[in-house]
């Protein structure tokens, strides 16, 4: 039996699918912009472990994991660049696609691409604007709020709170202060397509609508993401289906998870704490960032550090040294033992599973089970594997070494450093990036503290 914990309800439920023979969830997925960091990669690889034990317990599993390729700040890096949104978007999703293949997340059944759905996102708007939901101002389309009785369930905000998350972007035009973008009408030299309402482009809640039932109906099972999309992102997607819907749930179990933090603020784009995932690749293999994100409860803050990644890495070299022993199998084909399972069938408790592993580990190494033990064999590739890790020849995991093994000396680290951090007082970010990455590249790994950039070889 599956227990999860329902945002909704704010309780631990045991999950019962609306089709036992076709369980149905659906993840936001990335704006493809930029490279992820890694706090974009905490949701990826915690649903990426649901969906491997959903596939365990049930016969057929829908998993939809939507790329939003059209977005404002797609278009503002694709104008700063020069280039296009496809370029940009090809190129930031393919990243994403190396990345997230590298901390062994297994692909999604539907990978829908907001661009591909703008017929089905005009025509859930037209709906809601027949049924009095949403209204045309100004070549905008919006949601009326006050239209939908039930509006805020999920967030549980009050109508202060809504008001005020609403008040960041203010327009005349709104006939509500919580009132949100349906469409939104696009300059001539900006992106767009035609639409009864004029040339234009979706808002982000819209995409998500539309691809969802699209793909898996008006009504499934999971909906996830991580906790800063439960207002206003899902809040808005719930009303916009819904009304759309007749009032059918959009999803029954609606779960979140919460956020990787450094120094205990969460990892952003915005707080310029953040590490992508594209140069802690070069510091430790994608295995070990997997085991570090999922070392703590999904639905718990995780504290990210260089250390804890070594922590991670020190870990799974112990395990690959116990599977050096049983030896090394590319496929299993037995599940986990229920002493396993039902850690991570308590709402997956990924940290008890996962000590679970470490006795066993430590059981093979203590008693020296001799090779080709394969009930040994079996559980530990079984657990292991239940967690997306333990795939590689352990002769190959022990031969990884950071990229490059940079042979840069401390001077032409300490003045690429000081470049750095000129081209950010100049605010040519893209600048102190593409420095921050050529290290990363060599091995070399900054950390921006409050005493200023320190760094590490890798
Ligand atoms: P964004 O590109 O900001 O829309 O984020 C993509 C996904 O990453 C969303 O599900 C966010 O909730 C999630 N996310 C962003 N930052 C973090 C973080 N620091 N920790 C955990 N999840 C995050
Ligand atoms: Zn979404």
């Amino acid at each position: 039996m599956l227990y999860i914990h329902n945002t909704l309800t704010r309780k631990k439920e045991e999950f019962e699918p609306i089709d036992a023979a076709d369980v149905r969830m659906y993840v936001c997925g990335p704006t493809v912009y930029d490279f992820a960091h890694l706090g974009n990669a905490r949701p990826i690889v915690v649903f990426d472990v649901l969906y491997r034990l959903l596939q365990r317990l049930y016969p057929r599993v829908t998993y939809v994991r939507n790329i939003t390729d059209i977005e404002d700040k797609i278009m503002d890096r694709a104008r700063e660049n020069g280039e296009t949104i496809e370029s940009l978007t090809a190129r930031t999703t393919q990243a994403f696609h190396d990345d997230m293949a590298a901390l062994n997340a297994l692909p999604p059944t539907v990978e829908p691409r907001a661009t591909q759905y703008i017929g089905d996102m005009v025509a859930m708007i037209e709906k809601l604007v027949a049924k009095g939901h949403a209204y045309v101002a100004e070549g905008h389309v919006l949601f009326n709020v006050p239209s939908m009785g039930n509006y805020g369930e999920l967030s549980r905000r009050s109508r202060d709170e809504l008001v005020a998350g609403a008040r960041v972007d203010v327009a005349p035009y709104k006939k509500d202060a919580a009132d949100f973008v349906l469409w939104k009408p696009s300059a001539p030299e900006q992106d767009g397509w035609d639409s009864p309402w004029g040339r234009g482009r979706p808002g982000w809640h819209i995409e998500c609508s539309a691809m969802a039932e699209k793909n898996l109906g008006a009504t499934f099972d999971i909906h996830g993401g991580g906790l800063d999309l439960i207002f206003p992102h899902h809040e808005n997607e719930i009303a916009q289906s819904r009304c759309a819907h007749d009032g059918a749930v959009l999803a029954n179990y609606w779960m979140h998870n919460g956020f990787l933090t450094v120094n205990n603020d969460k990892m952003s784009k915005s707080l310029k704490n953040f590490f992508t995932v594209r140069e802690l690749l070069a510091h430790a293999p994608g295995e070990a960032l997997r085991l570090a994100l999922l070392s703590g409860h999904y639905r718990s803050p995780l504290d990210f550090s260089i250390e804890a990644l070594q922590a991670a890495k020190a870990k799974l070299d112990r395990w690959y040294g116990a599977l050096r022993v049983v030896a090394y199998e590319p496929y299993v084909d037995c599940n986990p033992p229920s002493s396993f399972e039902g850690a991570l069938l308590d709402d997956m408790n990924t940290s008890l599973a996962i000590s679970h592993i470490d006795k066993l580990v430590n059981n093979i190494h203590a008693k020296r089970i001799t090779e080709g033990d394969d009930a040994a064999k079996n559980e530990l590739l079984s657990c292991a594997r239940a967690l997306g890790l333990l795939y590689q020849n352990p002769e190959e995991w022990f031969k990884w070494k950071p990229a490059g093994q940079s042979g840069l000396s401390d001077e032409e680290i300490n003045a690429q450093i000081a470049a750095r951090l000129a081209a950010r007082q100049a605010k040519n970010y893209a600048e102190s990036d593409r420095i921050r990455d050529a290290l990363a590249a060599q091995g070399v790994i900054l950390e921006d503290g409050p005493a200023g950039t320190t760094w590490r070889r890798g």
